[in-house]
């Protein structure tokens, strides 16, 4: 009996080879949501992430600072949601220190939900302006970090979540641009670490440029940040949505930028 062990072993191994040597790979990771089966699975609770705070600003353009604003947009995204009977979850709610590792891990806690978070831009060149949102390609999926390294459910369970969130971004991009009319920079993807590594869609909004004068000028007004606070809305209603559906790539297309 004893003698079966390494065999099953080695039956496993090439089990899970074929199956992954057979696996269609996705050309553009937006497509994965639609051969998923996800239809109808709600993200039922909204994670919204001011970015910085405390000791750590962010950026500064005189007075006004990247985390104030970014608490400011979260706490009206917030409102927002809940108004439309959206569960919602900051993982800031004041003015203190989160470092990203504890803003991922309030991401992780909920068993269905997606993530937000939340930024203001700086560039040392002062023409640079606009709105842009990030997504990450490669997103720790897996809940089951035993299972990790059987490689088809690696690359499937990433790929599908990869999917999800860059279909989020579009979401909130295209809101973001219809909202505010500010310049399309479009849908990016980057290993921000507070995205990577949270297992639900996520995104990165970067609500305009605290290095530009027309941009600090309307950030400055609460007008500007309630507009972008009903993109964000807007954007994750419009993704659960079709997510709902089973559609959620609609939205890539009015991301791209101009
Ligand atoms: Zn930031």
């Amino acid at each position: 009996m004893r003698r079966a062990f390494p065999w099953l072993g080695v039956l496993l191994l090439t089990v899970s080879f074929v199956w992954f040597v057979r696996l269609p790979v996705p050309m553009h990771p937006a497509a994965a949501p639609r051969q998923s089966g996800v239809r109808g699975e709600q993200p039922l609770v909204v994670v919204l992430d001011p970015g910085h705070g405390g000791q750590d600003s962010g950026a500064i353009c005189g007075t006004v600072t990247e985390k104030d604003l970014t608490l400011d947009v979260a706490l009206r995204t917030e409102l927002l949601l809940r108004a439309d009977g959206c569960a919602t979850v900051l993982t800031r709610a004041n003015d203190r220190y989160l470092s990203l590792a504890e803003r991922a891990a309030v991401g992780n806690r909920e068993d269905n939900s997606l993530f937000v978070s939340i930024h203001f831009n700086d560039e040392a060149r002062a023409t640079a302006s606009g709105v842009e949102t990030y997504y990450a390609p490669r997103q720790s999926a897996s809940r089951f970090g035993f299972l990790s390294w059987l490689p088809f459910l690696q690359r499937t369970e990433a790929s599908l979540l990869t999917g999800k969130s860059e279909s989020l971004a579009s979401y909130i991009q295209a809101a973001l641009i219809v909202r505010t009319g500010a310049v399309n920079r479009g849908i990016k993807a980057e290993q921000f670490y507070v995205i990577a590594n949270v297992r639900h869609p996520a995104a990165l909004v970067e609500g305009g440029f605290l290095t530009n004068k027309s941009d600090v000028t309307r950030l400055a007004t609460a007008e500007y940040r309630q507009q972008i606070a009903a993109a964000i809305s807007d954007g994750v209603h419009r993704y659960r949505e079709a997510i709902r559906q089973g559609e959620p790539t609609l939205a890539l297309a009015a991301a791209r930028p101009e």
